[in-house]
Formats: structure tokens, sequence, C-alpha cells
């Protein structure tokens, strides 16, 4: 069964997008500003979700319609008992055990039926292209079906889409059983070598090889690749990209930049779990540039020794930060340690977030001066946005690929120094990365040497230019006119 919530039934002219996220909020956030940004440039968009996912997306809803953007929110009935997930388990994030994703995979492919369904009875305004998400391989089926476009999304960077294709591809971690063996990636543009266990795809959950598989196999046959970046932050892998894959890459973004009033931005991906009026104005009182901003997204399972020796860190450091915990229920001895002084010790320069906070609106407010981050892409893109330079702390997957490009190649920011992978599902319990490490990265991003300035620098730079490519007559806005005009050009024709 299928609700349509929303601006009502969408009309006939012009392209007809189908977004179908997969659900998990580094998924699914840049797929609502994407969603925002087609409507915005004229297009209509049919986003597709599930019950206990658009109740997260309700700020979203409220907002587009706000705003009369074509944005039609399609719930579909998420099937969790018929493959024997737990009620309500419609996100990764709440997947508690490995064991569990492949059924949660399995879930996600059974919703071929009732979205092909929906989709044939949008007689009005026929699809004209779907944007899936790279791990809804099943969705290349309905779009042949239908006989229009799949575009793929990964929600990952040109530079690290690159080496996880050549790796995958080139089967290239195939013979390799070191996990601490030191792989040099064959055809990559520019020298890269990095430990198997930090390249993409050597994630190891059973029965996951076949879908991973399907996956790569889709990949292959799909009709483009949608990229959350722009042209010129790196030209070179998404060119290098385009080539080897002999698909259209189209860079729009950073599609965080659609958001351009607190409103929007406190209400991105959930509800905040604080106050936004009052971190506001805890911002407000703090001097520009002033405050380094910790967080680890969505999935990150830091384990609580990890998160007391960072707190221990930022407290040597004596630098204002905000830090993001997302403990909570899994680590109750985290929340002991913090009320055992440490919060007490730091409350004239610590803000502590306990669960989901509006991380764009405190990324970009003046007070921020450095942001010690995960390397989701996300996170990273609107790092570089906020015109910040960061402290890099990957855990997983391909966090550590953005940590080079980061470092290495946009020289925007330094490592904390992770030496080892913390793979979700299975996190280490030793501590990956000291107190002293913490304090001295944070000391030396925050203060006034000649190092830290030019980081700085060259932050700001590249937050001139992702919004010159995302503004008017840029390089993204550019792209997605032409993306809908393509694919508008193709329903015409088919029509
Ligand atoms: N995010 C947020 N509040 C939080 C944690 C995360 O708004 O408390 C957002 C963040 O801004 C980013 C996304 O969630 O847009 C996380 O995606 P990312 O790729 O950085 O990391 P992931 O969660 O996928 O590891």
């Amino acid at each position: 069964m299928t609700f349509d919530h929303g601006n009502g039934p969408i009309g006939s002219a012009g392209a007809h997008f189908v977004l179908v996220p997969m659900m998990a909020q580094g998924h699914t956030i840049p797929m609502t500003d994407m969603a925002r940004l087609l409507a915005e440039h004229g297009a209509q968009v049919s986003f597709i979700t599930t019950p206990v996912n658009a109740s997260r997306l309700a700020g979203f809803a409220a907002d587009v319609e706000t705003a009369g953007l074509p944005v039609q929110l399609v719930e579909l009935r998420f099937p969790t008992g018929e493959f024997g997930l737990p009620d309500g388990c419609e996100n990764i994030d709440m997947i508690e055990s490995k064991g569990l994703v492949v059924s949660f995979m399995e879930a996600c492919a059974a919703l071929r039926e009732p979205l092909m369904a929906h989709l044939r009875q949008q007689q009005r305004s026929p699809p004209s292209c779907i944007i899936s998400d790279m791990m809804h391989w099943w969705t290349g089926d309905i779009a042949r079906e239908l006989g229009i476009p799949r575009l793929t999304f990964s929600g990952c960077c040109g530079f690290s889409s690159l080496v996880r294709y050549i790796i995958s591809h080139n089967k290239v971690l195939e013979n390799v059983t070191d996990e601490n063996e030191l792989i040099t990636i064959p055809g990559f543009p520019t020298q890269l070598e990095l430990i198997k266990a930090k390249c993409p795809g050597s994630l190891f959950i059973p029965g996951f090889e076949k879908i991973r598989e399907k996956m790569y196999e889709e990949e292959l046959r799909c009709d483009g690749v949608i990229i959350n970046s722009f042209e010129e932050l790196e030209t070179l892998y998404t060119e290098s990209l385009e080539q080897v894959t002999r698909k259209k890459v189209w860079t729009v973004g950073p599609m965080c930049l659609c958001h351009r009033d607190s409103n929007t931005m406190a209400t991105r991906g959930n509800k905040a779990s604080m106050d936004e009026a009052q971190c506001l104005q805890w911002l407000d009182s703090m001097k520009p540039g002033s405050v380094i901003f910790v967080s680890f997204g969505s999935l990150a399972s830091t384990t609580p020794q990890q998160l007391v020796e960072l707190g221990l860190g930022l407290e040597a450091s004596n630098k204002p930060f905000i830090w993001v915990i997302k403990a909570g229920g899994k680590f109750p001895e985290v929340e002991e340690w913090l009320a055992d002084g440490f919060e007490e010790r730091v409350k004239d320069r610590g803000m502590i977030i306990r669960g989901w906070a509006p991380q764009v609106m405190i990324l970009w407010h003046q007070a921020i001066g450095g942001f010690v981050t995960h390397c989701g892409w996300n996170s990273t893109i609107e790092g570089i946005c906020a015109g910040v330079p960061m402290i890099t702390w990957p855990h997983f997957a391909e966090q550590f690929l953005n940590e080079k490009l980061v470092v290495d190649v946009l020289k925007t920011g330094l490592e904390v120094g992770v030496k080892g992978v913390t793979q979700w599902g299975n996190e280490q319990q030793e501590v990956m990365v000291t107190r002293d490490a913490v304090e001295k990265a944070v000391y030396t991003l925050m203060g006034e040497g000649e190092a830290a300035q030019e980081l700085r620098m060259r932050a700001k730079d590249y937050a001139i230019k992702a919004r010159r490519a995302f503004g008017e007559e840029g390089s993204s806005y550019n792209n997605v006119r032409l993306l809908i005009q393509e694919m508008g050009n193709k329903t015409n024709a088919c029509g």
C-alpha cells in the first residue's frame, strides 16, 4: 500500500525523478537535498520511503510543502516480519547485529513489486528517471521494465568511487590475505597506497558477497552516476571515473548548500535532540573561529574507552568545543563518566550533544574554527562548505579514502593518526587514538602556527569554490539543469 504526502498530484509536464534512497542517514540525507535541488530547478520528484523513515523525514516533508516544491513522499510498507527483522527495524542504524544486514537488504529488494505497482499507476506523469542508491541493485529491473534510465548514487565522492570501482572490477583484494598488506591502487591517476583493511569492500558480513556482486553487476548496467561533489574539487578523479566506467558522471554538489536558512538545517535528517536556539545562542557567545566541532556521523560506534580518551584530549587542549556523542543506551558507562566530573569541569567552554545534532547549522556558524570528523563523505563535504580545516578520524569503509583526499590532495586537514579500522558491528576494544594525540591535533589545528594558517586559508578557498560551483551558472548548477533537460527530453521523446 502507498500513502502519498506533500503537494498533491504531480502534474504532467517536465522531468519526473524517482528517488530511492538507502535507509541510512548518510545515504538518505543527501537524497533529501537532491529532491529539494531537483524540485527547485523545476523537476518533479517522488521520494520513496517507509513508515519509520517517513516519520524522521517529517521536517523535510513540511519544509518542501512550505516552499511549495513538487516533492511527493511515497511510503511503502517495509516487510520486516517476512525477513526476520524486529518490528520497526527500517533503517541501517537500527540493525543490532551484523547477522541481520543480509535480511535487511533482502527486505529492501522485496520493495520491488510495490514500487513497480506504484510507478505503473503514475499515468498522468510517468517517471522519467530513477535515481537510486547503488545498494538498491533491484531498481535496475524496474528501470528496464519501465524503459527509463537508472542513475546510481552511492553517497561517495569521485575519489573514493574511483578507488572502489578499480578494486572491485579488477579484483585487487582477491588474493590478499594479510589485512596489513600495503596495496597500490592500479591505474589511479595519482600515487595511492593503503593497507587492505582500509580499502573499501573489505568489510566482511556473511552472506553479503552475493548482494555485493549484484550491486556491482547492476552498476555496470546503469545509465550514469550522481556524485555529491563539484568538478573543481576533484576533476582529475571524476574525469578518470568517467573514463574507466564509461558512464556519465554528474557532479551536482555540494547538495547541502541547498540549505540557506537555519530552519531547514535544523530539521535535516532527524529532529535535533537539543534546543537549537540555545545552541545558536551559545555559539553566538563564542569568538569567531574559536570552537572545534567533534562529530562521528550517524553509524560509527566509537568504544567507551575511546570516547573517554577523546574527551580527556579535548579537555587538555583547553579550546572551546561542541562534542556530539551517540553512545546513549548502548554505553551507559560513557554517560556515567560524563556525569562524574567531566561535564562540570568543561562547562564553561564545552557543549555536549547527546543524540542527533543539527550538524550543518553548527558547522556553518562563524564560531566554528575546526572539525574533528570521522570522514563520512557527507560530513567531509559539509566541512568543506564550512570553510574550516579538519582533523581526520576515520573509522571504516571509504572514510580512510576521504581522509587521504582531505589530507594529501586538498591539504585542508591533518590526521589524528588512526592506525586501525573500527569495523562497524565489530568494534575493537582497544584505544586507537590517545588523549595526547587528540590534544596535540586540536592544539595545532586551532593554533596560530604557519601550518594551521595555511590549512585555514586553503579550506576557505575551497568553500568559496564550492559556493561558486553550486551557485547560478556554476558547474554543479549547470549540471543539474542539463540532467533535468536530458531526462525531460527522453520522456517527451517516448511520450
Ligand atoms: N548528521 C547530523 N547530525 C548528527 C549526525 C549526523 O546532522 O548528529 C548528519 C551529517 O550532517 C551528515 C550525515 O548525518 O549529513 C552523516 O553522513 P556521513 O556520510 O558524514 O556519515 P555516516 O553517518 O554515513 O557514517
